[in-house]
């Protein structure tokens, strides 16, 4: 496949990589020494992986210590959850979380369940969440945990983690929280990018959503909380996460972390606007959006009117733009669970489409973006004359 041809509005799932970011990278691929190793070349490559963690905590606005590198943003999720509830259990057995979690939080609490954790689903009416409920089930039930996401992978609406915290303060709770901040990770507004570290105990964020590479997340342990480790072996990472370094990955994923600035924010959010007002004028009331009121500008979901989402994503395909039926990771599920649990009509959810964003997209491939889509949409008007 010619990639020069493509046209990448599939950021979401998996965002371009920044060329400066795999460049650093490919600038260390000789220091191939185990990081481990006592020697000056394992010296070398530790450093380089030191130096990443200060870029990501930068980034967090957290400390170096409270990095720890993983291989994706699921092993982050995967190894809090099943971490924290197991720390917790002795303050109660209720976890508040929300439907539309990534299966990487959902499929956990799914298993956590069957071992006896009750869990309690804070609604999400038009596409956002309902904090009195959360509030609510904090002051009425035993929760030991508490996990809600910072910024959704389908329709990009934000939670604010500060006011979960609150809520979590004043009702008493011993709760621990938990964030999935893989889409929200510097893609928020200004304001609320200290909220990870300020107000939470872990969150996850992965690499190749900002601009890194695939193989590298990393999970933020607030200083003072000592967790279990679930997988077991040579102790890397203070002992939580067992496995030789991705070195390369890090340093591609640290480099990422440092280059995506206010400026990339602009970028996306400029493009965003561009595609919102090009996509209404063209379109008219050929297509719909679906946007929360607090969300991240780096994705927009949208539905063609009577256009089903797989025949506009083939044609768009056939024309090299790549875009999302749905979030890749329920791509194989009939209708998107997700989308349903915020409220939105079938009609809607059988003809959405997810635009993902990157600060390395143009204004033209907007316009081409666009007019594929108004072909997209006069294509099936005809087809079904
Ligand atoms: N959480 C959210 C919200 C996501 O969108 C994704 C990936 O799409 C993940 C977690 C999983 O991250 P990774 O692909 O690094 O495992």
């Amino acid at each position: 496949m010619n990639t020069e041809r493509i046209i990448y509005f599939d950021n979401s799932a998996s965002a371009m990589p920044n060329p400066n970011a795999v460049k650093a990278a490919v600038d260390t691929l000789n220091i191939y020494a185990n990081p481990s190793s006592l020697h000056c070349f394992g010296l070398e490559a530790r450093h380089l992986i030191d130096e990443a963690r200060k870029n990501v905590a930068n980034a967090l606005c957290c400390t170096p210590n409270e990095v720890y590198f993983t291989s994706s943003g699921t092993e982050a999720n995967n190894i809090a959850l099943l971490s924290l509830a197991e720390k917790n259990k002795r303050n109660g057995n209720v976890i508040i979380t929300e439907k539309t979690e990534h299966p990487s939080v959902s499929e956990v609490l799914k298993h956590l369940e069957k071992s006896g954790m009750k869990l309690i689903y804070a609604p999400v009416p038009n596409g956002q969440l309902d904090l009195d409920f959360v509030c609510n089930a904090l002051k009425n039930e035993k929760v030991s945990l508490v996990t809600l996401m910072q910024a959704n992978n389908e329709n990009g609406a934000v939670n604010d983690l500060k006011k979960i915290r609150e809520a979590i303060k004043q009702s008493g709770s011993n709760a621990l929280f938990h964030s999935d901040c893989v889409q929200g990770f510097l893609k928020v507004d200004d304001n609320m990018r200290s909220y990870t570290s300020a107000y939470c105990d872990t969150a996850s964020v992965s690499a190749h959503k900002i601009g890194g590479l695939k193989g590298t997340g990393c999970l933020f342990v607030r200083k003072g909380l000592t967790l279990q480790p679930v997988l077991f072996g040579g102790g890397q990472e203070k002992g939580l996460i067992s496995g030789t370094e991705n070195v390369f990955g890090i340093v591609a994923f640290g480099n990422a972390a440092k280059l995506f600035d206010g400026n990339y924010r602009s970028k996306i959010t400029s493009l965003r606007e561009m595609f919102i007002t090009l996509a209404e004028q063209e379109l008219g009331d050929g297509i719909s959006f679906e946007i929360p009121e607090d969300h991240i500008d780096a994705l927009v979901n949208i539905s063609l009117k009577n256009v089903k989402s797989e025949v506009a994503l083939n044609y768009l395909s056939s024309k090299g733009i790549c875009v999302s039926a749905s979030s890749a990771c329920h791509s194989k599920a009939k209708t998107n669970p997700v989308l349903a649990s915020f409220g939105y009509t079938e009609q809607y959810i059988i003809s959405s489409l997810r635009i993902g964003f990157s600060p390395f997209n143009t204004e033209d491939e907007v316009r081409i973006l666009v007019n594929e889509l108004k072909n997209a949409a006069s294509f099936r008007m005809r087809s079904s004359k």
